[in-house]
């Protein structure tokens, strides 16, 4: 972020220097314009055979020179135009790094298999978008040839979504009916929120929809208890139909966001029902590598300047502890605070009778001998290994 700072601030500059040039070189043009078709009406009206008096060629002469310095002075500016433009070329240049190599894992995207596999993630992440001209060319082009089963979830999606957003509630509340069941078994909002705004549009025609509302109003009975809250505020509504709701206090109903909050409910509820993670994987997999680079390369260079570049050889893990932020978390981690390593299955974490976890590999190098007795490293509570009981995360 600091990078783009940076040349937006010299591009800042070079904008303002080309729009002074720019307002500089219009005004002396404009002049020199009008001064020219100055001289040509002056000598279009005098007589044919009228012969140029030395004055006018004096002055002639000096508009000549006149036009020779403004020539010259646009084009310096010109010059110097250029110059900036070309100045701000190498501070992007700085600015942005393009060589990766440094920590790009050799091989990662080589081969038939991998490929193909980076194609698919690309192609899937178009078909989330709803870019799915472009998801299909990518297709064609790149020999995929993903069945149509593997689009059509996407493909529906995207066409709810897109009716949602144009405010039709149809398509979803098909969908939601259809899915019920697994919907309420997630204790998704879903149906109830859609049949929400289907009653708040209601409301906003006014009372002559007031049959229409009551009605309606029947279709929420079910979901009265779940959502009782939502439901008090509705019905509260009903009292100012006839005047407007708008009017009233209760006119945050209709509030845009409502629909914003359905499409993300819908894209969620969607997405786990598929099976699928509601974010891009291949947006998380840029996002976190736009956050994780800048601190990558510039360990990697300090590492080369103390000729210690050998250090991080393994491939499969990264010399410093990147922290994406609280939105990139998906799972719980444990590190050993004996080994100060990650757990993993082969070195799951351990409870300790006393409550202090430690991973398995630092409880085994802990027990003395084949007693199976050790002490827990934080107090001195004794125990042996079958005291301990393995923690899943
Ligand atoms: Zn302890």
């Amino acid at each position: 972020m600091d990078a783009c700072y940076a040349v937006d601030k010299e591009l800042e500059k070079l904008c303002d220097k080309y729009k002074s040039a720019n307002e500089r070189i219009s005004q002396s043009l404009d002049d020199f314009i009008a001064s020219v078709q100055g001289y040509a009406n002056e000598i279009n009206q005098k007589p044919h055979d009228e012969t140029v008096s030395g004055e006018v060629k004096a002055t002639i002469k000096d508009f000549i020179d006149r036009a020779k310095a403004t020539n010259i002075s646009v084009g310096n500016a010109h010059k110097d135009l250029h110059g900036s433009v070309s100045k701000l070329g190498k501070t992007v240049d700085r600015n942005f790094t393009t060589d990766f190599s440094a920590v790009i894992t050799e091989g990662a995207f080589d081969g038939e298999w991998k490929q193909r596999l980076l194609n698919e993630v690309i192609c899937e992440h178009f078909l989330r978008q709803g870019m799915l001209d472009i998801a299909e060319s990518l297709n064609e082009d790149a020999h995929l040839q993903l069945p149509h089963v593997r689009k059509e979830p996407f493909l529906e999606l995207h066409r709810i979504l897109e009716s949602l957003r144009q405010h039709i509630l149809d398509p979803a509340l098909q969908w939601a009916e259809q899915n019920r069941e697994e919907l309420n078994r997630r204790k998704s909002p879903l149906e109830f929120k859609l049949h929400r705004l289907r009653f708040i549009e209601l409301i906003k025609c006014g009372a002559i929809k007031q049959r229409e509302v009551l009605e309606y109003a029947r279709k929420l009975a079910p979901f009265a208890d779940e959502h009782t809250k939502d439901m008090q505020l509705l019905m509260g509504s009903l009292l100012y139909l006839h005047e407007g709701v708008q009017n009233s206090t209760y006119s945050f109903l209709f509030e845009e966001s409502s629909w914003v909050e359905i499409c993300d409910i819908f894209t969620r509820d969607a997405c786990g029902l598929l099976g699928l993670s509601v974010e891009s994987p291949l947006s998380v997999g840029i996002n976190a590598g736009c956050k994780a680079l800048p601190p990558l390369l510039s360990i990697r260079q300090v590492m080369q300047s103390r000729q210690v570049a050998g250090v991080w050889s393994s491939k499969e893990e990264l010399p410093v502890e990147i922290d994406l932020g609280q939105e990139y978390r998906y799972h719980s981690i444990f590190a050993c605070p004996i080994l100060r390593q990650q757990s993993s299955e082969q070195n799951p974490p351990m409870r300790l009778m006393c409550g202090h976890v430690i991973s398995k590999d630092a409880l085994h190098k802990l027990v003395v001998g084949n007693s199976n007795r050790f002490k827990c490293p934080y107090c001195p509570v004794e125990m042996t290994t079958i005291d301990t009981r393995q923690i899943y995360f």
